[in-house]
């Protein structure tokens, strides 16, 4: 595989941008040797580690490349079925590498299951939610998705599928829009909470409550503000609340991981776009009260840390080669992550990303 050498690159390190420097590709990985390197100029540009949008739906191949022309070079996929789809579109070259959870598990008197007309994952008792773990594990999921919003689930049952995946060594992340659902998800001892309310703001006692369980949250702001803007004036739904509850969490210290809902379900209540939709999470988190250093620290160090994927989110030999070359100062600006240069997945420039072909020599 090519060696190529970025030169004149600031480099984020998780906790701000360092002096221009040279950065070695060196494979599928960050090297230290330039030796018979190509060169890239980077031209005393940003250089992140590769974006992780931690909530999306798979649809297709295309996926995956849209994803990767926007610098999101890992994607954990949410809710995706038949397993074979799912399947097709792991482990892909020069795309963007994913993880998923299979067929989310859904209540069948849910919301969900009525709407989007579900009939894989469905799962109605506590002995159901054993066999429905165990069957996702046999398709080789990376952790457990359970559609928590009211009506539906009650706790044992929710407990119960927490339990079989905790006992799968798997984690479990509870769809939980409304503040009912995260009462719910946090009695219930769910692992990650994503959505925000919608309909009522947060007690106290659980925003706290979220900090001190460990439990963090992947608000998809971006989702939340579509769904106010399609169904805002005919539905007791508000931004607002969604927004606040972030900044309740941030300020309370609970980890916050950048995701976005993205999907090309028809049945979904928003569809955000494959890619863009994360720069423009970024600026949402931002605007809820995250500093753009920790807004961009959720979408790449925290995001690889919560999730165990050690081989990437910083940028330092060894690790995957996903980067993203971008275009201004995102500390102090961050709309400057969707000034997208160049981007790399596991070292291979993604087609279709500006300027890669140009300056490459
Ligand atoms: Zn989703």
């Amino acid at each position: 595989m090519d060696k190529i050498a970025l030169t004149n690159v600031r480099v984020f390190d998780g906790r701000g941008l360092l002096e221009p420097a040279t950065v070695v590709i060196d494979g599928d990985r960050i090297g230290t040797d330039p030796a018979g390197a190509a060169t890239f100029d980077g031209d005393g540009r940003v250089l992140l580690p590769g974006l992780i949008d931690c909530h999306i739906h798979l649809a297709d191949e295309a996926t995956l490349a849209a994803l990767a022309r926007q610098g999101v070079t890992t994607a954990l996929d949410m809710g995706t079925e038949p397993p074979a789809l799912v399947a097709s579109l792991r482990n892909q070259r020069g795309v963007t590498d994913v993880r998923s959870s299979g067929a989310s598990a859904t209540h069948p008197a849910s919301m969900h299951a009525k709407r989007m007309g579900r009939t894989a994952g469905l799962v109605a008792d506590p002995d159901e939610a054993k066999a429905y773990v165990a069957q996702r594990v046999a398709e080789g999921v990376d952790y457990i998705k359970i559609i928590v919003d009211p009506p539906g689930f009650d706790e044992p049952t929710v407990q119960a599928l927490v339990e079989a995946a905790h006992a799968h060594g798997l984690r479990t992340i509870a769809h939980a829009a409304t503040r009912d659902a995260v009462l719910l998800a946090q009695a219930s001892g769910v692992d990650v909470l994503t959505h925000a309310p919608l309909d009522r703001p947060l007690e106290d006692g659980a925003v706290q409550r979220t900090r001190t369980s460990g439990q963090v949250v992947v608000p998809t702001l971006t989702m939340m503000e579509a769904i106010v803007e399609r169904i805002g004036a005919i539905a007791p739904v508000s931004y607002d609340v969604a927004r606040a509850s972030v900044g309740q969490w941030h300020q309370a210290g609970v980890t916050i991981l950048a995701g976005t809902d993205a999907n090309q379900a028809p049945t979904a209540p928003a569809s955000p776009p494959y890619g863009t939709s994360l720069h423009h999470e970024l600026r949402l988190l931002v605007d809820a009260g995250l500093s753009p250093l920790d807004a961009l620290r959720s979408a790449t160090v925290l995001a690889a840390q919560y999730w165990g994927l050690a081989d990437r989110g910083v940028i330092s030999p060894g690790k995957r080669a996903d980067l993203v070359l971008i275009d201004g100062d995102p500390l102090a600006d961050i709309s400057a992550v969707s000034k997208i240069a160049a981007v790399w997945c596991a070292g291979q420039p993604v087609a279709g990303a500006p300027n890669q072909a140009e300056e490459a020599r």
